[in-house]
């Protein structure tokens, strides 16, 4: 049977809602310079290493044992590194913010349940909705990709959603939101609102967290993820900040022992290195700074951006401007905008090797 035919997805009996789609994922491809998942180009510092490698082994013996179910030692340091008064009843931690993201899908939404976000916004958050049988609606979003707080309520009471995500720093424009905006789709809805802030230790001085909120609705919830400032993506841990009801709903859906011992371990190790795993967010700044002015002296058309990313524009075919780029050895995002392409700041080296390659690649178009 292997041997012989393909069966193809079409021939399976997949949900109808299914049936089309594509997996979500960039290419993952053996490049030089990979600046196109918004990863922290830093490997992980031989210290932060020691220490992991120490806390996993020491968890070797024990791993015939399920992990502690509810990772309290874990959303104890998660909420001890947040502050503005969180304690462990707060915090919720899963594999990543995408499971975060799943499980908050799972609880508040579903069939017959809808789901707003914010276009363009995380490509993941409509696919989440999908997984989960959640219907989907786009909001708006001006010219520049601001949103502002009249059309964001707006468009929440004509759709009246179950959940709302906004994305702040938001994936792929980089745009940050003032809190007015939280205020109100919070004042618009009767549903929850996620603010997904996977990218917030890299926000400039002045930009506020929705954490500041938190006391003031238990239908706010605060997404986080150590993928990113913390450089550690290949160790999956993310995380909520909420009311402890929401906390305690989570507890209906997530699987049991989701978190491995090896995980929490692992996660646990980084954040008593917290100062040292963040001490290269300054300098990616940098360089994201730099990329923003490297691009406006080119001519491009650059969103500001609060993230360790920039959006920028003007390219006309950028499916023909990524290709060259990655011919020079450069992989960075084409995030499905016509004439935009997306690049993660890495060290001052990678910003060369692209800003070099674009160079190359615009005057080939020319
Ligand atoms: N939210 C946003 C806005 C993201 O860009 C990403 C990663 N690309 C995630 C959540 C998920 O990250 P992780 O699952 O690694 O925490």
């Amino acid at each position: 049977r292997w041997a012989g035919r393909d069966v193809t997805l079409a021939e399976l009996p997949i949900r109808d809602e299914l049936k089309g789609s594509e997996p979500y994922g960039a290419p993952q491809l053996d490049v030089p310079v990979a600046l196109n998942t918004n990863e922290n180009s830093y490997p992980v510092p031989d210290v932060v290493v020691e220490a992991i490698v120490a806390a996993v082994r020491a968890e070797a013996a024990g791993l015939n044992r399920y992990p502690d179910r509810e990772a309290v030692a874990l959303r104890e340091e998660l909420a001890r590194y947040l502050g503005h008064g969180l304690t462990v009843h707060n915090l919720w931690a899963a594999n990543g913010s995408n499971e975060v993201l799943q499980e908050l899908l799972q609880v508040f939404g579903g069939p017959g349940r809808t789901a707003l976000g914010f276009t363009p916004a995380y490509s993941m958050h409509p696919i989440l909705a999908l997984g989960t049988g959640t219907a989907w609606v786009d909001g708006r979003r001006n010219a520049d990709f601001s949103v502002d707080a009249e059309s964001a309520a707006a468009d929440v009471r004509r759709h009246d959603p179950d959940v709302v995500f906004l994305c702040s720093p938001n994936n792929p424009t980089g745009t940050a939101l003032g809190l007015d905006v939280v205020e109100a789709v919070l004042g618009a809805s009767r549903g929850m609102v996620v603010v997904d802030e996977a990218y917030a230790e890299f926000a400039r001085e002045g930009t506020p967290s929705a954490l500041t909120l938190l006391g003031a609705s238990h239908r706010l919830v605060v997404t986080r993820t150590m993928s990113k400032a913390f450089a550690l993506a290949g160790a999956r841990l993310g995380y909520l900040a909420a009311d402890p009801a929401v906390v305690d709903a989570i507890r209906l859906v997530r699987l049991p022992y989701h978190l491995s011992s090896v995980t929490q371990a692992t996660a646990l190790a980084a954040l008593a290195h917290a100062d040292v795993l963040l001490a290269t967010v300054e300098a990616i700044k940098e360089q994201r700074d730099r990329i923003v002015t490297a691009l406006r002296d080119r001519g491009l058309d650059v969103v500001p951006s609060d993230a360790n990313f920039v959006l920028f524009g003007g390219l006309g075919d950028q499916k023909a401007v990524w290709r060259r780029v990655l011919e020079a050895g450069v992989l960075i995002r084409d995030v499905g905008l016509p004439g935009y392409l997306r690049v993660t700041a890495g060290t001052p080296a990678e910003t060369d090797a692209f800003l070099a390659a674009l160079d190359a690649a615009l005057t080939e178009k020319g």
